[in-house]
């Protein structure tokens, strides 16, 4: 909680996303902060943010083992271009066979709950262990991004994970996002070209047309309340 508030005590609606993590890195040293990138456009801003400003900052992004080929590449690439490599996270393995063995390894389509069985398995357990080795979770969530993500604050507690989680882009539109990409000639995964906007595991993602909602491609068979896999659950507001 320290931390907490010696961020908000710090931040305030002027500062700039660098700004939020220059704080975020002062406030908690660079070991204890980690980016969390699932190497869409916003995280790879923040990671040129990042790798411009610190040495060796600590970037891990999730394997689920269901990513597209273009994740990979976009991984390959950005690590080239910046010189560093990712904190990779796969799942544990005794629990994805026992998983597949039992509901098979499609089980998302079959119902919300083995979907959101899957998303733990693959996403949130391993998740689970970085951030116990972290005080600040650094998230390119936007408010705009979704129903779910009006009320994003720049700074929160994550009392789920029990740490601090810092949303630099909180206030930014996605134009701002892509005028930053191209402006510094950043990397990032080319079916963004292909109509696929918001980009997590293949079977779970589909493209969508220019005026669909920003995330209707992410588990399109769901309603838009349930499209979270649980590594952004939000308290609901009354
Ligand atoms: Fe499983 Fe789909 Fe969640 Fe990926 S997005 S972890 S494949 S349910």
């Amino acid at each position: 909680m320290e931390t907490l508030e010696k961020l908000q005590s710090i931040i305030n609606d002027s500062f700039t996303a660098e700004e939020i993590l220059t704080a975020a890195v002062q406030t908690a040293g660079l070991s204890k902060v980690v980016l969390a990138s699932s190497l869409s456009v916003e995280d790879q801003a923040l990671t040129h943010m990042l790798c411009k400003s610190n040495v060796q900052p600590r970037i891990f992004t999730l394997d689920t083992g269901r990513l597209f080929p273009e994740t990979y590449e976009t991984m390959e690439k950005t690590m080239a271009r910046y010189g560093f490599r990712y904190e990779i996270l796969a799942p544990d393995s005794s629990e994805l066979e026992e998983m597949v063995g039992t509901y098979g390894p499609n089980l998302f389509y079959q119902s919300i709950e083995l979907r959101k069985k899957c998303c733990m398995v693959r996403k949130i357990n391993p998740l689970k262990r970085v951030l116990s080795t972290a005080d600040i979770w650094i998230c390119g969530l936007r408010r705009e991004q979704a129903v779910t993500r009006t009320t994003i604050e720049p700074v929160e507690w994550d009392a789920s994970n029990n740490l601090v989680k810092v949303n630099p882009l909180y206030n930014w539109s996605e134009k701002d996002v892509w005028s930053f990409i191209e402006k510094h000639e950043i990397p990032f995964n080319q079916l963004q070209l292909n109509g696929f906007r918001s980009i997590g595991c293949a079977p779970c993602t589909r493209a969508i047309k220019d005026e669909e909602d920003l995330r209707a491609g992410r588990w399109w068979w769901e309603e838009p309340e349930h499209k979270e896999c649980g590594l952004h659950n939000r308290p609901k507001k009354n």
